[in-house]
């Protein structure tokens, strides 16, 4: 994939950048060698100074900040301000809470001091995509720095203006050189990242191929890996839940950053008492979405990031109808420049259709009908997938069923599912392994040394 920014609003080129040569990547690898070495040293009062620094820049700068993310990869302008301040807030966490995070375990043994000891691992390499192309990073890049750890970035290749804004932002935050590069690379070279010895350990977030690959080469390597991958969250409403509110919350949880948000609600699993009522309440509210140019206040849902995103998706509902789903509202790419998808509803999609299993990244849902909460439970856990799933119910012993034996990272109730850094975030099963976020976050990348003194 070159290295362009091109906007998905209008398939226009802004902007193409050449991948680095092998001469500015060995010179980027070992400039964040040599900072690790100091940066490891630096006080962490420091480390926090420089990160409020950032997030105090961040905040002075959303509004331009922002107008790069939707010029890139087609967020509607007011989510990508909601973005960056997302990440002010990460930074500000971070630097609030990483002492604590970071003292040592005083655990009682024969010995008259025994203690665990946490260590930062080295320079960290990330390959991150688009959707989110500020948040996914900061959030591995806050508790990293803070951590003593250094980072660099292989960013998706279509958000590279995202990536450099970013880079900058921690250099004039006061971090030093080296502590967090921006690398623009292709694929084979992020390879030969990852084995260099330098490298100490990979985080991913991305499709299950992507993540595959990445994981492949960390294992080979035999360094520490997390994979953040995709999802195809339920969304389970029973009889007794809000009905009023569970229908507002399922059109903006499936639709939510143009319907490319890992954790966004994929697959509807109604109650058969309410479900006739559900569907023509969520289709009518899928088509009260404003589709349109991201730029504009008043537009709900601009383009999908990339032209191979929607062929995808137009793909994936044609395979879709083609197994027996029935097409609720939409179900096709918009006419005109830029890669619009229509809002799209599907029912029955045969389970033991092969696109089933796959996650559906746009404004497509979902919806089938369950006659009871076992049916619910399995409907939910038949995916690959194990990310985050949404429930909604008053009953507080189908809550508690549901919270035990649904198959994900995360179970929300009443409330649709989000990130925040106070909360470790990931998945299981094909959504991948460990945390970001919270202290699980912060300690994926950081060695516990046991320290025994006689
Ligand atoms: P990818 O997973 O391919 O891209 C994510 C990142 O991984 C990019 O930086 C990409 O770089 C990199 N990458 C991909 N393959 C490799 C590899 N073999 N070695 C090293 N790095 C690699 O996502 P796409 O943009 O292609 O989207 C495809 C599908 O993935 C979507 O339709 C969606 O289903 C899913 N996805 C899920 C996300 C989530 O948050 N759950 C986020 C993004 C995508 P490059 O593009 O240069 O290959």
């Amino acid at each position: 994939m070159p290295i362009e920014s091109i906007n998905p609003a209008s398939g226009k080129l802004i902007r193409r950048f050449e991948p680095l040569t092998a001469e500015v990547l060995e010179q980027k690898i070992a400039l964040a060698d040599e900072a690790f070495r100091a940066y490891r040293q630096v006080p962490l009062e420091h480390r926090a100074m420089c990160m409020r620094k950032m997030a105090a820049l961040l905040e002075g700068e959303v509004e331009e900040l922002a107008r790069t993310m939707t010029l890139e990869m087609g967020k509607p302008l007011e989510a990508a301000r909601q973005e960056a301040l997302k990440c002010v807030a990460c930074c500000r966490y971070y630097a609030d809470h990483a002492a604590e995070m970071l003292a040592s375990i005083a655990i009682a043994t024969e010995a008259r001091e025994s203690f665990v000891r946490w260590e930062p691992m080295g320079i960290i390499l990330a390959v991150m995509p688009w959707n989110f192309p500020f948040w996914q990073v900061v959030r591995f890049l806050a508790p990293a720095l803070m951590a003593g750890n250094v980072g660099l970035l292989k960013h998706a290749p279509n958000v590279p203006q995202c990536a450099l804004a970013i880079e900058s932002l921690v250099r004039r935050a006061g971090f030093p050189r080296g502590a967090f590069q921006s690398l623009l690379i292709e694929v084979e070279q992020t390879e030969l990242v990852l084995a260099d010895e330098r490298i100490a350990a990979v985080t991913l977030t991305g499709s299950e191929a992507a993540g595959s690959a990445v994981a492949s080469v960390a294992g080979k390597y035999i360094k520490k890996s997390v994979l953040e991958l995709g999802g195809s969250d339920p969304f389970i409403v029973m009889p007794s839940a809000n009905l009023d509110e569970a229908v507002e919350i399922a059109v903006r949880a499936r639709c939510v950053n143009n319907g490319q948000s890992c954790i966004a609600a994929k697959r509807f699993l109604i109650a058969d008492e309410i479900y006739d009522d559900f569907e023509r309440r969520f289709v009518a509210g899928m088509e009260a979405m404003r589709v349109g140019d991201p730029m504009r206040e008043d537009t709900d849902i601009g383009p999908l990031a990339t032209s191979r995103i929607l062929e995808r998706l137009e793909e994936q509902v044609r395979a879709a109808v083609a197994a027996g789903a029935r097409v609720l509202t939409g179900g096709e790419r918009m006419v005109g420049d830029g890669f619009y998808f229509e809002p799209t509803v599907l029912a029955d999609l045969p389970r033991t259709a092969p696109v089933y299993r796959e996650e559906f990244f746009g404004p497509v849902a979902l919806l089938f009908r369950v006659h009871n909460i076992d049916e619910a439970i399995a409907v939910a856990n038949d995916t690959p997938f194990g990310l985050g799933a949404s429930v909604w119910t008053k009953d507080e012993a189908q809550q508690h069923r549901l919270i035990s034996e649904l198959q994900a990272g995360a179970v929300f109730v009443n409330v649709m599912v989000a990130s925040d850094p106070r909360l470790p975030f990931g998945g299981v099963k094909r959504s991948g392994y460990g945390r970001e976020l919270s202290s699980a976050g912060m300690r994926e990348f950081l060695q516990a040394k046991t320290v025994v003194i006689a």
